[in-house]
Order: structure tokens, then C-alpha cells, then sequence
């Protein structure tokens, strides 16, 4: 599939992707929603407005389009998710005249990416952080309580997670206020109160809830993946001392709600489908409301680099992979839901940081510099423990196509200093 529009072989935004988010025109225009192809943003209200969807999108339900958040359509049936995709496919294409042959209208849908801003995709009402990754979980083990029981009992009968906080989730580029609270020091008897120290950044991705469950039913694990609207590359920034000193016995608190990056295009499943792979096989056996096809894992690289205040360049210090994980979104949902908690449209749920085998592909500078006693030297000449006001964080992913990319752009975040 190649469209009339010119993308660059290198672009992570080809006719295959078509990914879905929330824009503005700088500095101050409507929120809108868009998808991308190459280096244009195409106004996805104005192809609505024109009936290019009106005999997909249902008769007398308003806009879909033109509003200032994706979930109403995230909210559609998984049919008609894939349809209004196709469609923008079909638009698009070199063999296609509609919008390729009338100028005003293509005026009027395309815009330079430079002159727009990206906005949170979704108006998100929950947040939820797994810890599915085998590498990670048992790296942070072995930090806090030895080899012997690097991993909880628990860890491989159920993918442990925890209630995040949706307030403070924002949109790539943000910047990042470097965050105060308690913390203790071992050789210290009383806790002290100051910026955060050892401020870290955690590489994850995190998928969209599609269509929700009702309270007091559960989603069955085979149904799982008809829920899930798309992915996100997410940063959840941690701040380690204040963990270390607060989670104990209820896990994570202030460490993780000052704020949560994601990246601002949500890649649909459909996307997704060609770079499926198998999950790694679960020993011991799940329980049989875990017990997916393990069909739903997907390879798709993963990037970290950190630019410090006074370098141009971003040094890469992290490459991993999705593929990576141990529990698949789909038993995450099963298990999210088997109380029967609703997940509503628009919900985030994330994977946990995403760990690979080798030492270059930890994601966390907890892991990278192993709790900061064997600091990163990076290109630039700098050395890093964790990170410092003025660094710029970012993470990038991508499937490699053949021929194509299909990718996520990118999330960022500047280190600020504390107010
Ligand atoms: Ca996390």
C-alpha cells in the first residue's frame, strides 16, 4: 500500500500506521482530533464534516471527530474502530482520487507537523502500572533483598500491578518538575525532607481501554483484546529514595504520582497485527482465567537516550524490546477485571518497565547503573547516576516493516529544578 502523499522510508508515520490523536495548530486553535502520515497532520473533523464517514459512524451521534478528546470513538465498536482506519487508508492512497484530486479539501485536512501541537490523545479516568517484566522484577529484587528472593511468590502466578494516578499524566514534552519528599538514608535514624535525589525515568508502553465492562462483570481473557483501543510509549518517572522509604507495606506512592509521560500517537492493534509474536512459555501454569493464546505480544523496539543541558546530541543508553515481557495485555485485563472492576473507555493501563536480558537493555537508570554504583558514561563525556536537572529524556519505538517502519514518535521530558 503507498500513498499519493510523499513519506519518507524512514518515516515512523507510513499508510500502514495511521495511528489516532489529539492536535492543535499552534499557538492556540481548536483541539481536534488527527492522524498522521509522514510529516503532515491530517484533520480528521474535516474529512468528517465533508461524509466521508457518515455511512460508517452512526446516524444522529454528533461528532466524533471534532472534539478535544478521542474517547467517544475509542468507545465504538472494535468494527467500526477498524472501518473509520480503513477508510483513512483509502483516502490516502495513490489510487485513490477523492482527496488527491481536490485541492481545496487537501488545503483544508493537511497541515505541517511543525505547526502543530500534540495534546493528551484521551481524557483518562484511571490509571493502572503492571510489573511485567521478568528482568526488571527480578534486577530490582535482587537490589533489595539478594539473589536467593530476587522474585515474590506471587510474581509469576499473577501480573502484579498497583493504582496510579491519572491527574498527573502528560503529553510528551512536557517538562518535568524534579519532585520533594521524605526520605531516609540507611546510616541515618530520622528521615530528612528535600528534592528528590535520585530521580529516574521507567521505559514502558502502556495500551488505551476500548470499549469498558460493567461493574461486577468481568472480561473474559479470550475477549481481552477487543477492549484494547491502542499503544503508547510511556515514561513513568520514579523517584527512588522516595520509594525506598514509603513503599513498604503498600507499595508506591508519592515516588510515581508527580507525573507519568506518554507519547501522543495511539497505535491501533490492527497496526500492530504483522509484528505479533509468541510470549516467552509461563512456567509454572497460570490459573486457567489467565490462560491466553499468548498470541499477544508484539515486537516492537525500544529506544532510550538522555541529552544533557549542555550537549546537542542525545546519547542512546538503553535498547530493549516489548517482545520482552512476561505477562501479555490480554491477562493483564483478565486479571484487572476478575473482580469484576470496571475499566471505562479511556483508561491507561501500563506494562511496568520493560527490561531486556543484557545489561544494555535495562530500562531504568536504577537497573542501567545498578542503584547508581556503577554510573553511565555517556558519549558526551558526562557520567550519569540518575538524572539531573536540564537532562531531556526520550523514549522511541518502532516495528520494522518490510520496507516500512510503523512507530510511535517519541516521549520527552525535561528535568526541572525543584520550585
Ligand atoms: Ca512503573
Amino acid at each position: 500500500m503507498k500513498s499519493f502523499l510523499k513519506v519518507d522510508p524512514d518515516s515512523q508515520f507510513p499508510i500502514q500506521n495511521i495511528p489516532f490523536g489529539i492536535f492543535r495548530r499552534k499557538p492556540d486553535g481548536k483541539p481536534r482530533a488527527a492522524t498522521r502520515i509522514g510529516d503532515k497532520i491530517v484533520d480528521l473533523s474535516v474529512l468528517e464534516r465533508k461524509g466521508f464517514f457518515s455511512d460508517l459512524l452512526p446516524e444522529d451521534a454528533g461528532d466524533f471527530f471534532d472534539l478535544p478528546e478521542l474517547n467517544k470513538f475509542m468507545g465504538s465498536s472494535k468494527r467500526l474502530i477498524s472501518d473509520v482506519r480503513r477508510r483513512i487508508q483509502k483516502l490516502l492512497r495513490e489510487d485513490s482520487e477523492e482527496l488527491k484530486s481536490d485541492e481545496a479539501l487537501l488545503r483544508k485536512t493537511l497541515i505541517d507537523f511543525d505547526e502543530c501541537e500534540m495534546l493528551l490523545p484521551a481524557s483518562v479516568g484511571d490509571y493502572t502500572d503492571f510489573y511485567s517484566s521478568k528482568e526488571h522484577a527480578t534486577n530490582v529484587g535482587i537490589m533489595f533483598r539478594g539473589k536467593e528472593n530476587a522474585l515474590m511468590p506471587n510474581w509469576l502466578h499473577l501480573p502484579v500491578g498497583y493504582h496510579g494516578r491519572a491527574s498527573s499524566l502528560v503529553v510528551s514534552g512536557t517538562n518535568i518538575i524534579r519532585p520533594k519528599g521524605q526520605t531516609k538514608a540507611d546510616d541515618e535514624e530520622k528521615p530528612q525532607f528535600g528534592p528528590s535525589k535520585l530521580l529516574d525515568f521507567e521505559l514502558e508502553m502502556g495500551f488505551f481501554i476500548g470499549k469498558g465492562n460493567n461493574l461486577g462483570k468481568s472480561i473474559p481473557v479470550g475477549e481481552a483484546h477487543n477492549h484494547i483501543f491502542g499503544f503508547v510509549l510511556v515514561n513513568d518517572w520514579s523517584a527512588r529514595d522516595i520509594q525506598k522509604w514509603e513503599y513498604v507495606p503498600l507499595g508506591p506512592f508519592l515516588a510515581k504520582n508527580f507525573a507519568t509521560s506518554i507519547s501522543p500517537w495511539i497505535v491501533t492493534l490492527d497496526a500492530l497485527e504483522p509484528f505479533k509474536v509468541k510470549r516467552q512459555k509461563q512456567d509454572p501454569q497460570v490459573l486457567p482465567y489467565l490462560k491466553s493464546s499468548g498470541e499477544w505480544h508484539y515486537d516492537i523496539n525500544l529506544e532510550v537516550s538522555i541529552k544533557c543541558a549542555n550537549c546537542n546530541d542525545f546519547n542512546v543508553i538503553s535498547r530493549s524490546n516489548f517482545k520482552h515481557l512476561y505477562w501479555d495485555v490480554c491477562q493483564q485485563v483478565a486479571h484487572h477485571t476478575v473482580t469484576g472492576c470496571n475499566l471505562r473507555t479511556g483508561d491507561l493501563l501500563a506494562s511496568g518497565t520493560i527490561s531486556g536480558p543484557d545489561e544494555d537493555s535495562y530500562g531504568s537508570l536504577l537497573e542501567l547503573t545498578w542503584k547508581g554504583t556503577k554510573p553511565l558514561n555517556l558519549a558526551c563525556g558526562e557520567t550519569r547516576k540518575f538524572l539531573v536537572d536540564g537532562d531531556v529524556l526520550k523514549i522511541t519505538g518502532w516495528c520494522e516493516g518490510n520496507g516500512h517502519k510503523i512507530g510511535f514518535g517519541e516521549v520527552t521530558g525535561k528535568i526541572l529544578p525543584t520550585n
